[in-house]
């Protein structure tokens, strides 16, 4: 077996540990007689993973007992759709904070349902630095405000939750859900696709505030609603199954690691011992985002001479290192370092960076 250190942006690298558990259990799950992937979601011991799971999100999350928690399909990019439909009205306005590629997309995908409205943007500084908060042209009367926290191909995060005041604050955390500890209480709906953090792709795990799943005042199939999947457990339908389950052997490795106090504290090391590679290179690397909005999840870089990233990316992939290469919206090399990336992977890349500097320097 060769597994490489794999810095996939996603779908992404999973601990090791989980698929070892899932391939154990393939066949048969549980004394169930069958694959869990096979057995009705409708049964006793599915509904019991399901809940079991759902009790662990709450618990690594803090998730007060006034909110939800959904497990959903359709990906991010469909909730860029629904949230609208859901969170407000006709004619009703949003405010977006665009500092990215997915919240250019998350606004462009509620244009249809709502004014959706361009609060802040980061545009004009090429998404490499995130808009100061007093510059935000908040509208009076918005139904929400949505953001990104991370921005999975500019490589720019917050680290702190901007305060909006009462208007129910929406973050799109596809790229850093329970990568440290955080405060639900201070937003009105997280949601997440799973394939960075969570799991397979294929599940949307949400956490939204209870009054506002009675929002919508428009005509709405019930597929689209979030009460009705609220008010059925998630279960409206037939959800994926085996992204539950492998969501919830993910929750279960994240508190035997230690919870999300502990995840923080590993990716903030994973993250300064990467930055202090690319700002210690004399500038053979240079990482473009500017120092206070660099993502601890997705790290761009670039080499000084671009003639050289085919011989990078060639030679680092036979190092055993996957996936560097950089969005095409930003170019050179990207090193996503989700929970599941561990502390080990970092090293190798660092020494993997200094030797191919000090070859080609
Ligand atoms: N938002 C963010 C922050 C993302 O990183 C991604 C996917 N990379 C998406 C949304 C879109 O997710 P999906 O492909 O699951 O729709």
């Amino acid at each position: 077996m060769s597994r490489a250190w794999n810095f996939s942006a996603g779908p992404a690298a999973l601990p090791e540990a989980v698929l070892e558990r899932a391939q154990a259990e393939l066949l048969e799950w549980n004394g169930s007689g069958a694959s869990v992937m096979e057995l009705s979601h409708r049964g006793k011991p599915f509904m019991a993973l399901a809940a079991a799971a759902e009790a662990r999100l709450r618990r690594l999350l803090g998730v007060p007992a006034n909110y939800k928690v959904l497990f959903l399909q359709g990906g991010a990019t469909q909730h860029f759709a629904q949230i609208p439909m859901n969170l407000a009205g006709p004619g009703d306005h949003a405010d977006y904070i665009v500092t990215g590629h997915w919240g250019e997309k998350a606004v462009r995908e509620a244009a249809p349902y709502i004014d959706a409205r361009v609060a802040a943007t980061s545009e004009a500084a090429h998404y490499l630095a995130l808009p100061p908060r007093a510059s935000w042209q908040l509208s009076p009367g918005a139904a929400y405000v949505h953001y990104t926290p991370n921005e999975t191909i500019h490589g720019v995060e917050f680290h702190d939750v901007p305060d909006v005041g009462g208007v129910p604050l929406v973050a799109d955390m596809s790229s850093n859900i329970l990568s440290e500890p955080v405060d639900v209480s201070r937003f009105g709906l997280i949601y997440a696709g799973a394939q960075k953090n969570i799991g397979p792709s294929g599940l949307v795990v949400m956490v939204v505030r209870d009054d506002l799943l009675e929002r919508a005042g428009r005509p709405m199939a019930k597929i689209f609603r979030y009460a009705e999947h609220a008010a059925n457990d998630s279960m409206l339908n037939t959800p994926n199954t085996w992204g539950w389950y492998l969501a919830g052997l993910t929750f279960e490795w994240l508190e035997a690691q230690g919870g999300l106090a502990a995840m923080g504290a590993r990716n903030a090391l994973k993250a300064k011992t990467l930055y202090d590679a690319i700002d210690g290179s004399g500038g053979f690397y240079r990482s473009p985002v500017e120092l206070a909005s660099r993502s601890r999840m997705n790290v761009p870089f670039t080499l000084h001479d671009s003639m050289l990233d085919a011989a990078f990316l060639q030679e680092s992939e036979a190092a055993g290192l996957l996936a560097l290469k950089g969005h095409k919206a930003v170019g050179g090399m990207r090193a996503s370092l989700y929970n599941a990336v561990p502390p080990e992977a970092v090293d190798v890349l660092v020494k993997f960076m200094r030797d191919f500097a000090t070859r080609h320097g």
